[in-house]
């Protein structure tokens, strides 16, 4: 990837020099995914034998009013690692889908996408490709030759997929309702239903963030000098990766209730890393940057949270911050970056929260 800066310049090549790449990658093995979660600093490039391609189907993301399209394209490595790349908006429909099904029907067809981010959901780990994502099928460079010659004899059919369950187009949209309408419902009966409610925040928790397992966001506990994960079907071994999980106490004229947030849209909310929060406040002190989000009115799309069921302490979980309402009026909220989308997931500390994948545009609420 390129990055342009302030002492960038740009000269036109006329003619191209006979040593000019015709493709331009820096591969990450499937294997070595983990350690570039969540990067958004630089994207990644990946190598893969492709097993399965399903439709590209529109997607209403959480945050939009438009659909969106979505493909997912499976792919494995050498050793059978199998990985999932979703496509979205026009790189989902421009993916030749229908030729390479068909050429896979016989040979191996080697992919490298290139342009990606990756995503880690449930303690799986996935690639999304948004408007920078570009691909080389069967490209003529070492690393494919390699790839196809392993494949060759163990060549299986390129296979359709159906879109994933959580996939399907979403039918309900979130409608605004007050605190006690939803506080008082039945949370498995309202399992992943979204509401929107604009809440003052009054009260925030000591605790804001937790030692999460880098590869499934579960809470990771001491174990011998590193950290082991609680989640038992993770359990890896790692140093842990800090994670914000911020619980508040909001409401509106109606009542009040507990609302958690996580990782990202915390955030979002707080402006600064967890990292330099922690760099720069003494351990239990809740940093100004958190403090000062008191008093100040926005409105959440959010959902109970699973351990409302199993702890049976009512608490919702943040999906999307909407809105900072200011005197009233609500402060636009300026999306950022574009196509390059994927499933901006929200897990719980002890429990992975399912909700409905959302378009990836970042939110950055306006300096005060
Ligand atoms: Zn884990």
């Amino acid at each position: 990837m390129i990055s342009f800066t302030r002492w960038t310049t740009v000269e036109e090549v006329v003619e191209i020099p006979l040593a000019f790449p015709e493709f331009t990658y820096s591969l990450t093995p499937i294997e070595k995914l983990p350690s570039v979660l969540d990067n958004k600093e630089y994207f990644t490039d990946v190598l893969g034998a492709v097993t399965k391609i399903s439709d590209a189907l529109p997607l209403r993301p959480r945050s939009q009013q438009v659909h969106t399209m979505k493909r997912t394209v499976t792919v494995c490595d050498e050793s059978g690692a199998s990985l999932d790349v979703t496509l979205w908006g026009e790189r989902a429909t421009s993916f030749p889908a229908e030729q390479l099904h068909k050429d896979g029907q016989h040979s191996p067809q080697i992919v490298i996408f290139v342009g990606t981010l990756v995503r880690g959901y449930a303690g799986t780990i996935s690639l999304s490709g948004g408007s920078s994502c570009k691909w080389y099928i069967n490209p003529d460079v070492p690393e494919a030759k390699k790839l196809i010659a392993s494949m060759k004899s163990v060549h299986q059919p390129v296979a359709h997929a159906p879109q994933v369950k959580y996939s399907e187009p979403r039918t309900s949209v979130a409608e605004h309702r007050k605190v006690s309408d939803i506080k008082y419902l039945h949370p498995f009966k309202n399992k992943k239903v979204e509401w929107l409610v604009t809440v003052k925040i009054m009260k925030i928790d000591k605790s804001w963030w937790y030692e999460s397992c880098k590869k499934c966001f579960r809470t990771t506990r001491p174990h011998g000098n590193t950290y082991k994960c609680s989640n038992p079907t993770c359990s890896t071994i790692s140093a842990p990766s800090p994670r914000y999980k911020l619980v508040i106490i909001a409401g509106d004229e109606t009542g009040d209730t507990e609302f958690v947030m996580f990782g990202r849209i915390a955030q979002r909310l707080i402006k600064k890393t967890v990292d330099a929060l922690i760099a720069n406040n003494p351990p239990g002190f809740i940093p100004d940057e958190i403090t000062r989000l008191l008093e100040k009115v926005f409105t959440f799309n959010v959902c109970f949270t699973e351990n409302t069921i199993s702890s049976g302490n009512v608490s919702f979980q943040v999906n999307t911050i909407v809105a900072e309402i200011d005197d009233g009026n609500p402060i636009p909220l300026t999306p950022v970056g574009s196509q390059s989308s994927s499933a901006v997931l929200s897990h719980h500390a002890g429990t992975s929260v399912e909700c409905t994948p959302e378009k990836d545009s970042d939110f950055t609420l306006p300096s005060p």
